[in-house]
């Protein structure tokens, strides 16, 4: 949170993106080279150990992020009441995320002609599910700790999600001793998180030296198509689906709404952290949308760590994009399976900048191309042009939030919600 706030304040060079952008510009410069197959053997490393870096810190991340975000529910019987209808909210606007990513996805196929389905590389066999019951028996681990060990977050995301919601079912007292705890971890793996995207630059370079060495400048050809599948996804859910979710949900007017959130939704543009906005979004939906502090502390703070349908989007249109791109057949099962597990990654992803990189592996990992050499590539080629893309889908993120804490204010029967646009 704090680091997002600071990297308003230092100089340009300072800032990460400007960083990541010019580690990708040397990394191209390298890597189109003559010598650039011999600088992508000599720094190719640092893209992996960046990578490594990543994947070491899911499994922690995660479960702390998801039972942070559930148990900061609280107990009690009203809450119960607004757990549960807040939750629908945030799962129905989350689904038609990762069904608005589909869509787009299946209209502009940005994987195809990828340069690396030209190298003569076999295109991997992606792991499917048989049916949507084989789905759902997956998503419920036997064991825990095997689920951990062997990285299979599905197992992992859905206990956290129950661990947290039995949380919220013991009396205050040892409830709070716990949630506490969770609550350190979390801000502890908040700095860690932090702490490792603050080397995005070196993964950056050491990634696309190779990218480039290995496949020319072609790739960066398909990456366009992603920005624009992912793009088009996160206008459409954000000028469609949720205004009409907000509509027939919330019964209020989607454009007073709309202007009355324009300060967090410029402060989560800027900051691209969900997090580092939420004192604005709770100011701003209290004071100027109307929503009372009862509905706004209850939602807003849980929507920022596990509603993030921004992210739904990018997971849906990323990791079929990767798919895609080396060549493999993505057929109906493959689908249905990327849109459950974006879903869940999207809620198991940190509310700061880049977490939605950071969990891709998690539906990377369910199709069975976690691992694929190639696949990491194309991730690195995605990292360095995400800065403009989360912050777009942070934004997405925060209005949808603020949209929950309407439905949910309505549903509770409060009134003079967005009465009136506010200056
Ligand atoms: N930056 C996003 C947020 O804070 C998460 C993401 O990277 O998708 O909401």
């Amino acid at each position: 949170m704090e680091n997002a706030s600071k990297n308003l304040e230092r100089k340009w060079y300072q800032k990460l993106h400007w960083q990541v952008f010019i580690a990708m510009a040397v990394g191209v410069l390298v890597g189109y080279s003559p010598a650039g197959g011999f600088f992508a053997q000599y720094f190719g490393w640092l893209g992996d150990l960046f990578m490594r870096l990543l994947k070491m810190i899911i499994v922690p991340l995660v479960i702390v992020s998801i039972v942070a975000g559930v148990a900061s529910a609280g107990g009690g019987k009203v809450v119960g009441r607004m757990f549960g209808k807040t939750l629908s909210y945030y799962v129905v606007s989350s689904l038609f995320a990762a069904l608005v990513g589909l869509l787009m996805f299946n209209l502009i196929n940005p994987g195809k002609g990828y340069p690396i389905t030209d190298t003569g590389t076999q295109p991997p066999d992606l792991a499917t599910p048989e049916s949507p019951i084989d789905l759902l028996l997956n998503i419920v681990p036997t064991n825990f700790f095997a689920s951990a060990s062997a990285g299979d977050m599905l197992g992992i995301i859905f206990f956290s999600i129950v661990f947290g919601i039995a949380l919220t079912t013991l009396p205050q007292k040892p409830r709070t001793k716990i949630t506490d705890l969770v609550d350190i971890l979390f801000k502890a793996m908040m700095s860690l998180t932090n702490g490792i995207i603050r080397l995005l630059p070196i993964g950056v370079f050491g990634l696309i030296v190779t990218l480039v060495g290995k496949t020319g400048l072609e790739s960066f050809g398909n990456l366009f198509k992603y920005v624009l599948a992912l793009g088009s996804g996160l206008s459409i859910h954000f000028l469609i689906t949720i205004p009409l979710l907000l509509y027939f949900w919330g019964r209020v007017s989607p454009w007073k709404h709309l202007m009355n959130l324009r300060e967090p939704l410029l402060v989560a543009f800027s900051t691209s952290s969900s997090a580092a906005t939420l004192p604005v979004t709770l100011n701003t939906v209290q004071k100027k949308v109307g929503v009372s502090n009862r509905v706004t502390s209850f939602t807003l703070p849980m929507g920022a760590t596990v509603n993030m349908d921004g992210t739904a989007i990018m997971e849906c249109v990323g990791a079929l994009f990767i798919a895609q791109a080396l060549g493999a057949e993505i057929g109906f099962m493959t689908q249905v399976a990327v849109v459950i597990t974006a879903l869940l990654a999207s809620i198991g992803a940190a509310a700061v900048p880049s977490a939605g990189l950071v969990v891709i592996f998690i539906i990377l990992n369910v199709i069975g191309i976690g691992d694929n050499p190639e696949a990491l590539l194309i991730v690195g080629g995605m990292l360095s042009i995400d800065r403009p893309l989360d912050m777009a889908r942070t934004a997405v993120n925060v209005y949808s939030d603020s949209c929950a804490a309407v439905v949910v204010g309505k549903w509770e029967g409060e009134t003079g919600i967005n009465e009136k646009i506010h200056p």
